[in-house]
């Protein structure tokens, strides 16, 4: 058998990089060991990146109709068990209450992977020459010049596949990246944590605090585990957080921890338990030859921000376009080695801002609430204020990390031609955005009621502003020669001018702006040759 490119692992990364080939024309196979079944589903926040690039798919209508109820209040709160005192929380709206950040046509999502995967399953699937195999796992490879002979196992035997690619989004114990003798770097255990999903469907009738997304249980010891609302109905995912000490629990054990986080007796059933380490690892290297890695199985993260499956998209996104321009022959010999240079700074500066987040929220541990605050009265009140206050202070930082999702930007990447303007402060909490070559072309709402992010993702866009905008035809023919496919657009709105900044702005398939400036320079064939890796 015989595919283009063939993927293994149809977690989120996996199903988002076959469902972005195939919007691309590309034939792809992808493999998965198990039938597809998600027991413990582990992401649901899909940050507004991930969001812009359902969009982008035609399928952001899919996600905001999953069955996640649209009228449930999204609220974190601290408290000293459900039942108990509460320090403090930060109010969120419903997702149908929320509003778009003025950065973005589109906004965060909450969607389970066990609603997620399905709808990444079905674009994929929406392509004829996109294959889903479950049950199929790759044992092994040999790679050489012109191609990947994969061997699979399969319920009737093993089979070959041969490839051009092989992409390995097969996570956390990723089976490529392990062949290929890529190690990872960083902190390989940050916490050894418990999660459990239990059903109650009326937990929140027995408790005070209203409709949540999440608590987190501190008690007189410090932090000590989280409940969150997973399916904003009957669901919900129970974590003892841990620590460094590798511990086991048996199901009664478990049970008992959620009986305190609760602060009483209930009835709940527990579905499942999974114990997991929570690392902060990046692989050293993103693919050797033609056999890459992506998503978890080139980074792992503590969950805390959301942001192990968004940037794992992100990859995929980053990958997707390259691919296709070596299948149709317009990527140059340097294309793919720019994907590790682009997407592992990223990667490295997200799994930082995840370990940083999960040390605010176990700050409790260190800085102990004072004794009066699990006490009645009004001293208790006032010492629960107080800690309350900071507490909601400190983890604003987690919740509000627009800058995470849209601020990433690719920095000295071989494919990008620098303006000479100073890089901006890569913030968290705010994104400015820019159209300065290497970051995420800025959205603004065209005349027409699109967003400029709907003009971008086929092939490269070069956006002339202004009501005489520069002449930009010989950046045509260079293109042509190159094979590279290139679509101008005028934009007449003066603001939208001012926010990109320069006249022209060459816009690659995955939105980031390749270049700018106020005319094409001299050797057109030469901007031509960088942005497609082949100077
Ligand atoms: C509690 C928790 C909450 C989280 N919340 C969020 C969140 O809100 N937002 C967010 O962005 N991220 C979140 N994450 C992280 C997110 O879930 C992961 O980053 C994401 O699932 C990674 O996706 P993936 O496709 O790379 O890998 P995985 O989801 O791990 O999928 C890999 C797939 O590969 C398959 N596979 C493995 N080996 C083989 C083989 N040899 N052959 C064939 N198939 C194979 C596996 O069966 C699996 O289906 C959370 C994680 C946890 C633990």
């Amino acid at each position: 058998m015989r595919t283009p490119i063939l993927i293994v692992g149809a977690g989120p990364v996996g199903l988002a990089l076959a469902g972005d080939l195939g919007w691309r024309g590309i034939p792809c196979l992808l493999i998965e060991k198990t039938d597809g079944a998600i027991t413990q589903p582990k992401m649901d926040l899909v940050g507004v990146r991930t969001m812009e690039f359902c969009r982008r798919w035609g399928i952001d209508d899919w996600v905001r109709a999953s069955p996640y109820p649209r009228d449930y209040r999204q609220d974190y709160v601290w408290v000293s068990a459900v039942t108990g005192y509460e320090f403090g929380r930060e109010p969120f709206p419903t997702l149908d209450d929320e509003r778009c950040p003025p950065q973005s046509p589109e906004k965060r999502e909450r969607c389970p992977q066990d609603m997620f995967d399905p709808i990444l399953a079905r674009f994929a699937r929406s392509f004829p020459h996109v294959t889903l195999r479950y049950g199929a796992e790759l044992v092994g490879f040999d790679q050489d010049g012109d191609g990947v002979r994969a061997r699979v196992a399969t319920s009737t035997g093993e089979e070959i596949i041969d490839a051009n690619y092989l992409i390995g989004t097969d996570g956390a114990a990723s089976t490529v990246r392990g062949a290929l003798d890529i190690a990872m770097s960083g902190n390989p255990a940050l916490t050894y944590t418990t999660n459990a999903i239990f059903r109650c469907p009326d937990f929140n009738a027995l408790h005070d605090k209203g409709e949540f997304y999440r608590f987190i249980i501190i008690r007189p010891e410090g932090t000590f585990a989280t409940i969150v609302a997973i399916n904003g109905r009957d669901r919900f995912r129970f974590s003892i957080v841990g620590n460094e000490e590798k511990r086991s629990y048996g199901e009664s054990e478990i049970r008992a921890a959620i009986v305190t986080a609760m602060g009483r007796d209930f009835d709940f059933e527990i579905l499942s338990i999974m114990p997991w380490v929570r690392r902060e690892l990046v692989a050293d290297r993103y693919g050797k030859g033609r056999v890459f890695i992506a998503g978890d199985a080139a980074h792992l993260t503590s969950p805390t921000g959301g942001f192990g499956m968004n940037m794992g998209i992100q990859d995929a996104v980053d990958l997707s376009w390259k691919l296709e321009a070596m299948l149709k022959g317009w990527g140059g010999p340097r294309l793919l080695d720019s994907y590790e240079i682009e997407r592992r700074p990223v990667a490295i500066r997200n799994v930082r801002e995840a370990s940083g987040n999960l040390k605010r929220m176990l700050q409790p541990r260190a800085a102990k609430p004072p004794p009066e605050a699990f006490a009645p009265g009004a001293a208790g009140d006032a010492a629960r204020a107080e800690f309350g206050r900071a507490y909601t202070e400190m983890m604003k930082r987690e919740w509000f990390s627009i800058g995470i999702h849209l601020g990433y930007r690719y920095e000295g990447s071989p494919l990008i031609v620098a303006d000479g303007t100073p890089e901006p402060p890569d913030e968290v909490m705010d994104y400015l955005p820019t159209a300065r070559p290497g970051h995420r072309a800025p959205h603004a709402w065209l005349k027409d009621g699109r967003s400029t992010l709907d003009l971008f993702g086929r092939g490269f866009v070069l956006l002339r502003f202004g009501n005489n905008p520069p002449d930009a035809a010989a950046l045509i023919p260079a293109a042509q020669a190159a094979h590279l496919p290139l679509e101008i657009i005028d934009i007449p709105e003066p603001a939208i001018a001012a926010l990109y900044e320069k006249c022209l702005v060459l816009v690659r398939p995955d939105g980031h702006v390749a270049w700018r400036g106020d005319f094409l320079p001299p050797d057109p064939s030469q901007l031509i040759a960088t942005i497609r890796g082949s100077s």
